[in-house]
């Protein structure tokens, strides 16, 4: 997302400074592994297929500007039991949006794409401009289209800390400090430690991917072997064809569903790691099912409800944000770029956010958002937010009437209390889980 902001705010002339504290590209984050997958039947949510429109738009735009390949097209499979989510929703949002499609059953796919071995029950769309991205690829690309813009990027260089001077920024790294007018933070897995209110919405997950050697390779090239989501008893699992390693790759949403913190992460893939992933591949891809080639560990950041959460900063609109993952972001990295030029330019975007936008998750809704008002003119539910960001601990905003235990939490700043402006504890504010389940639509 970084790398991409960059390079949109730098072609519109703007002075731009990047700042990565690992290589460029590195495997310590989200964005590594050869392949992403890019799909436009969106089973997620059909609300996402006009960014997906402009994302193809924008990475066909890249390629040739890089003059490499960046976008391989093999046609998406979205399967599962005819009630799935995965197979409803992917349909829905080809009827909605009048996508090319057909839906084909087990015995369909398996003749199609012969190392498709699903059980018999199941159900796919086929969308034929499905396919995958070159992540590292992407980035360089991005990167280097920046550099050729102007932009300077900084490689292994940590952003220790950062603090709004006026209307612009200060933003401390191990190297030094800088001041500009705006800041983009794309921190992915470590944006909760850049941006604290993100603290219980931007949460990392550790995953992980296999290569298996197929049985029959010819069974696993691009060209026979659309990319998939899939789900089965085991649970939803992602794949692609042989690509950039000698190996059928694929790995299962929410592996063992572990948090970790992405600085003392366990990046070494274990035992059990291995067995989940062979034993999904040998009952569904039977042909694929060869020699392990390659394991390697990943991270998610998962919002609560796996949306993506782009806004700018609840008292500093100088300062905007992505933390676009959840395992289905990267194909997005593209418009997200555009998407966040535009914040970082005007404050505003072209696109609709509104799904996005980091209120949502208090249960705010469209037609409340008055959240550019200063402090003080908000309406009741933004106010709230305020109230709990200035404080920095969201989850903590839970029910705490008026009543016998007001005076014990009044004026306290250390977390445990919530107290607006007049020092009166905050009325009718939920806990965190009670109001997503009133006010975002959970895609589990
Ligand atoms: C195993 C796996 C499979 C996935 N499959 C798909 C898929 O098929 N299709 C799809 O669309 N999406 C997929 N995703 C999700 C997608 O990869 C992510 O949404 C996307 O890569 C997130 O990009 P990002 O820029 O937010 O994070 P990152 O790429 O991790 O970038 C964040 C960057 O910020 C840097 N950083 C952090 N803190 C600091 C600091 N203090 N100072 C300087 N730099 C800092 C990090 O080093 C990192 O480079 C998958 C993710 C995983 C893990």
């Amino acid at each position: 997302m970084g790398s991409a902001a960059a390079y949109y705010l730098a072609r519109r002339g703007k002075r731009v400074l990047g700042l990565e504290r690992f290589d460029i590209p590195h495997s310590m984050g989200s964005s590594h592994g050869e392949t992403r997958i890019i799909r436009l039947a969106y089973y997620e949510d059909p609300s996402y297929v006009m960014l997906l429109h402009r994302a193809y738009e924008l990475w066909r735009a890249l390629q040739s500007r890089a003059g490499e390949r960046l976008l391989w097209t093999t046609g998406s499979v979205d399967a599962g039991p005819p009630d799935s989510w995965v197979f409803k929703g992917s349909l829905r949002s080809c009827l909605e949006h009048d996508l090319p499609h057909e839906v084909l059953t087990a015995r369909d796919l398996k003749e199609r794409f012969p190392g498709y071995g699903l059980p018999h029950e199941t159900l796919g769309v086929f969308q034929p401009e499905g396919g995958f991205l070159l992540p590292e690829r992407c980035i360089v690309s991005f990167v280097q289209s920046a550099h050729a813009e102007g932009a300077e990027i900084h490689g292994r260089e940590t952003v220790l800390g950062w603090e709004p001077i006026g209307d612009g920024v200060r933003v401390t790294t191990d190297h030094g400090r800088y001041e500009a007018d705006r800041l983009v933070v794309t921190g992915g897995a470590w944006n909760r430690k850049l941006l604290p209110f993100l603290r219980d919405f931007a949460i990392p997950e550790r995953q992980v991917l296999a290569w298996l050697q197929p049985e029959r390779p010819d069974d696993f090239t691009p060209e026979r072997f659309p990319v998939f989501n899939l789900i089965v008893d085991e649970g939803r699992f992602y794949g692609f064809p042989v690509f950039g390693i000698p190996g059928f790759k694929f790995g299962k949403y929410h592996h063992f569903e572990e948090r970790w913190d992405p600085d003392d992460l366990d990046r070494e893939p274990r035992w059990d790691d291995e067995q989940v992933l062979r034993d999904f591949a040998a009952r569904h891809f039977p042909t694929g099912y060869g020699p392990t080639m390659s394991l390697q560990v990943c991270l998610f950041t998962n919002s609560p409800d796996k949306h993506f959460i782009i806004d700018t900063h609840p008292h500093y609109p100088q300062v905007s944000f992505a933390s676009a993952c959840s395992g289905h972001g990267f194909k997005f990295a593209s418009v997200i770029g555009e998407i966040l030029a535009d914040l970082a330019e005007r404050g505003l975007t072209r696109h609709n956010i509104e799904f996005f936008r980091l209120d949502r998750l208090f249960g705010v809704r469209p037609e409340e958002r008055r959240s550019r008002l200063p402090v003080g003119r908000l309406g009741p539910a933004p106010r709230r937010l305020a109230r709990m960001w200035e404080h920095g601990r969201p989850d903590r905003a839970v029910r705490r009437r008026r009543g016998p235990d007001r005076s014990s939490g009044v004026g306290r700043r250390d977390g445990h209390g919530w107290a607006d402006e007049e020092g009166a504890f905050l009325d009718d504010v939920s806990t965190v889980a009670d109001e997503q389940a009133e006010a975002v639509r959970s895609f589990w």
